[in-house]
């Protein structure tokens, strides 16, 4: 079936949990160790999920945190996604509690895919970014522990000042792992975030590196952040092309709360899946909308060629500027 973003998203993403016991730089969602008592109970997961059903087609999802492991009902979580007819995705943090048996429970449990992150080439990098030593050799053997699961990997990169030379090398690394997916996270100045460096000129250099690998490369190659890609990887506009997906446009993100945003990087609240429905905020609260409504974006973004496929970062402009609606700061495009 056709997607139409206005009345479905193809992704959400959805944080069980803030708590991990990771503590990395770049963190989103300024995990902490504990879990919050305020977090979605078990029986108001399963409500969600049931109001959920009026997505048609269904979302594909992934459990996210902090770590999703944290939750001791997290395989009865999986179970009544997997029920539901949803695509089910895991994106734990490497951690002691990350094992073998608990990776080949999730795949009896219907899981389809495991994403784990990988920040660098070599363990200074990785286990710098991420704060803890001996993360990278963990992470590679979780990695390679997926597949022989049985489940598609998918290697999350956060690309930032501070790991951009290693975007190349995990060129190499990354399909040697078995990955059938590769996602480049271009760092949003949010949460521990703030404080990591990052360039336009620095992500225009990489996406153009990213453009020729991806049309050689046997894995999918997404650009997460940056909806300009589109525009690197085709010498011309293709008419009727559809959208990239980007905040409110095919994704939207729960929190552990279960407050709903456009995506986990942009900290605008359309409202609380407690008080409302996921669909309706999804379809019909003023800030999914708005941020659908390519009308109301400024600068660049709002005259651009692009805009349709594109529409920048909204993420980005609010990090930099306050304003969700203003250009993507970190667009290179002459205008
Ligand atoms: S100006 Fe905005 S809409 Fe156009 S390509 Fe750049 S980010 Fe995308």
């Amino acid at each position: 079936m056709a997607l139409d973003y206005e009345r479905s998203p193809h992704l959400v993403a959805w944080e069980l949990t803030r708590a991990c016991q990771l503590h990395c730089r770049h963190c989103r969602a300024r995990a902490i160790r504990h879990r919050n008592p305020a977090e979605l109970t078990t029986e108001e997961i399963f409500g969600v999920l049931d109001a959920m059903s009026a997505f048609d087609p269904l979302p594909r999802l992934i459990f996210t945190g902090g770590d999703p492991l944290e939750r001791e009902d997290l395989l009865p979580i999986i179970a009544a996604a997997v029920r539901r007819g949803h695509a089910v995705a895991l994106a734990p943090s490497v951690t002691p509690r990350l094992t073998r048996s608990v990776l080949a429970e999730w795949a009896s449990q219907g899981v389809g895919a495991v994403s784990l992150s990988l920040d660098g080439a070599t363990p200074a990098v990785h286990d710098g970014f991420r704060g803890v030593a001996g993360t990278q050799a963990r992470t590679l053997e979780m990695a390679r522990a997926v597949v022989e699961a049985g489940m598609r990997l998918q290697i999350n990169t956060t690309v930032s000042g501070q790991t951009a030379a290693e975007v190349e090398p995990l060129g190499a690394l990354v399909p040697a792992l078995g990955a059938s997916s590769w996602e480049l996270f271009f760092i949003i100045p949010t949460g521990r975030a703030t404080a990591v460096a990052w360039e336009a000129e620095d992500q225009d250099r990489i996406l153009r590196w990213l453009a020729q690998y991806r049309a050689k490369a046997a894995l999918r190659v997404t650009a997460v952040g940056a909806p300009q890609f589109a525009r690197y990887s085709d010498a011309e506009l293709v008419p009727g092309r559809p959208p990239v997906m980007r905040e409110a446009r095919g994704m939207m993100f729960i929190d552990h709360v279960g407050d709903v945003y456009p995506s986990g990087y942009l900290p605008l609240a359309a409202g609380s899946v407690r008080s409302w429905p996921a669909p309706a905020l999804y379809r019909e609260s003023e800030l999914f909308r708005g941020l659908r409504d390519n009308s109301r974006l400024a600068g660049r973004c709002g005259h651009c060629a692009w805009t349709a496929v594109c529409g920048g970062s909204r993420a980005r402009a609010y990090a930099v500027t306050g304003d969700a609606w203003a250009e993507d700061p970190n667009c290179l495009l002459p205008v």
